[in-house]
């Protein structure tokens, strides 16, 4: 990852010293349930800006272009990627190619209110060092068998590419002291109140 583009294109704090909201990054081990939290927050939360990534997989069903993802072919996402577009991308599982525009970030963030990426490690990492006043959060498994468990019963990935997952996560859960914060995702609603109430701590207008 070339540091030009993942640098960000403005100063990241506003010298004016207006509010800024906040930024958020929320990362994890596969099938942790990121995405349930982050479903959970979207409807109890509307008040939460949520980052639409872009990625080259195939969207499934019931996904819509725009929503879930902004779905692009290889050629486009390396396009973006050459002209600075991604706050931060990773090649995730191996497999696709996934990333967080920066542009919105940065106008919501600019416009005071607070801001959600769901990403995974290796892209919450090129977060740290570019936008090192962002809160990071890792949310856990109540254990490892839970963990293996929530996959295995998720039935949407193959034996092969349920062991590439499993191996990732492994390594995932290794870098949980390198968050601010740790969840434990032992109860949806609990694990989200307790990521908003993260997200707005510390802030004096709140
Ligand atoms: P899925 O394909 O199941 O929607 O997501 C697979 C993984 O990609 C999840 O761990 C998710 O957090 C991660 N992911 C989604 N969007 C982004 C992104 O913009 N950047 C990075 N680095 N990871 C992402």
């Amino acid at each position: 990852m070339s540091p030009d583009a993942t640098s960000p294109a403005e100063p990241l704090h506003d010298p004016a010293g207006s509010p800024r909201g906040r930024l958020t990054v929320l990362a994890g081990p596969t099938a942790v349930g990121k995405g349930t939290i982050a479903a959970y927050v979207r409807t109890h939360f509307p008040g939460v800006w949520f980052s639409v990534s872009m990625t080259t997989r195939r969207p499934r069903p019931g996904e819509v272009d725009g929503v879930h993802y902004h779905f692009v072919d290889d050629r486009e996402f390396d396009r973006l990627v050459e002209a600075g577009q991604f706050l931060e991308y990773a090649v995730v599982h191996g497999a696709a190619k996934y990333g967080t525009p920066r542009g919105p970030v940065e106008r919501v963030i600019r416009e005071g209110r607070d801001a959600l990426l769901e990403i995974d490690l290796q892209g919450a990492r090129q977060v740290r060092d570019t936008w090192p006043d962002a809160l990071f959060v890792f949310l856990a498994p109540p254990s490892w068998e839970e963990l293996v468990r929530r996959l295995v019963g998720r039935g949407t990935e193959d034996e092969a590419e349920r062991e590439r997952r499993l191996s990732t996560a492994r390594a995932e859960l290794a870098a949980q002291s390198e968050f601010d914060e740790v969840i434990v995702n032992d109860d949806v609603r609990r694990a989200s109140e307790e990521l908003v109430s993260l997200m707005r701590s510390g802030r004096a207008d709140r």
